[in-house]
């Protein structure tokens, strides 16, 4: 704010997940600079609920949040610009993400041979023998120290050096070292797409930067497609009800589908609250609600698009989802063409 005139910036200190979705719907661009898949996918999935088709299946213009999004990892790194709707969302291309690597058991427990494994032992196997059960929790210092501690005497066993306290940290919270000029060429790649997008001065990159200078420098833009059937950025999962059916039984439904898994969800429907988990007072003003049928609360209409919010479970991993489902009511006239033939 001080070196451009004219520049407003409105710091917030909170997790992403509390600010309720009508603030991220003020934006008109989102440029992340997140830390891990869980918030990418969770701002992604924020974005993504803004989205509405037409009839056709297109998505409405006014209804797409653009998104920047940048990261790095020691001397590798990637920019992208999403198009909710046009080009792939996060979630379209989740399978860019290979699952972490780990150390086989045998190595820890036999054959140390780096820092790492010593850590690893101390957090892995260590750990559960002395504690039984009880889960690690990365983010309190006092068992971070605890397992630390374990790992110097087993590195000290072994005649291993190099086991410190924030390599400790490094390795159990799967942390790579941050090389400023990475973030520097990766955040610029960034801001340079968000001035696209907002100027309208050039095309963006289509749509997948990845920069790389382990050894020499290489970059290369990589043109992804959407995935059609993709749950957070296309039209939104088809959900049949009669008309009957109350807003609890609905919830209810959303925890037991096979392709949503959310539990414990908040319903809205343009952008009217049917009903709030929380805070406690929005819970309060919307429980009544439970108790109508959907049909009533949507208006009556034949079908109709609603966003679900909740926890979704995959991988025996807790995330917080916000899901776009398409409702249409059994027997009601006006159904569209594919609503009848289903019928039919
Ligand atoms: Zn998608």
């Amino acid at each position: 704010m001080e070196r451009v005139t004219g520049v407003n910036i409105v710091p917030h200190f909170c997790r992403i997940e509390d600010k309720p979705l009508d603030f991220y719907n003020d934006f008109n661009i989102i440029a992340l600079g997140l830390d891990s898949v869980e918030a990418r996918s969770y701002i992604n999935a924020v974005a993504c609920s803004f989205l509405e088709y037409d009839e056709n299946d297109n998505p409405k213009e006014e209804t797409i949040k653009p998104m920047v999004d940048g990261g790095t990892e020691g001397f590798k790194g990637h920019a992208r610009v999403i198009i909710p709707g046009k080009t792939p969302c996060f979630e379209c291309t989740i399978w860019l993400f290979p699952p972490q690597v780990k150390f086989p058991l045998c190595t820890l427990a036999e054959t140390p041979r780096t820092a790492a494994h010593c850590i690893e032992y101390a957090h892995l196997i260590k750990w559960d023998e002395v504690h039984g059960g009880k889960a690690f929790d990365p983010d309190d210092p006092d068992q971070m120290q605890w397992v630390y501690k374990e790992a110097v005497k087993r590195a000290e066993l072994f005649g291993i050096p190099g086991v410190t306290y924030s390599l400790t940290q490094g390795v159990v919270k799967n942390i790579i070292p941050a090389i400023a000029s990475t973030n520097a060429i990766i955040s610029a790649a960034c801001a340079l797409e968000t001035l696209k997008i907002v100027s309208g001065c050039s095309k963006t990159l289509s749509n997948y930067l990845t920069y790389n200078g382990v050894e020499g420098l290489h970059t290369k833009v990589t043109e992804f497609v959407k995935d059609k059937d993709c749950l957070v950025c296309g039209p939104g999962v088809l959900i049949e009800l009669d008309t009957s059916c109350t807003l609890q039984k609905f919830i209810e439904q959303l925890e037991e589908h096979p392709k949503l898994h959310l539990s414990k969800a908040s319903v809205t429907h343009e952008g009217k609250n049917l009903y709030m988990q929380a805070p406690p007072v929005l819970e309060e003003m919307t429980r009544s609600n439970l108790l109508l049928s959907l049909f009533e609360l949507m208006g009556k209409v034949p079908s109709g698009t609603v966003h679900a919010t909740g926890t979704s479970t995959k991988n025996d991993k807790k995330t917080s989802g916000s899901r776009k489902l398409r409702v249409a009511f059994k027997g009601v006239n006006g159904m569209t063409d594919m609503d009848t033939a289903g019928g039919a």
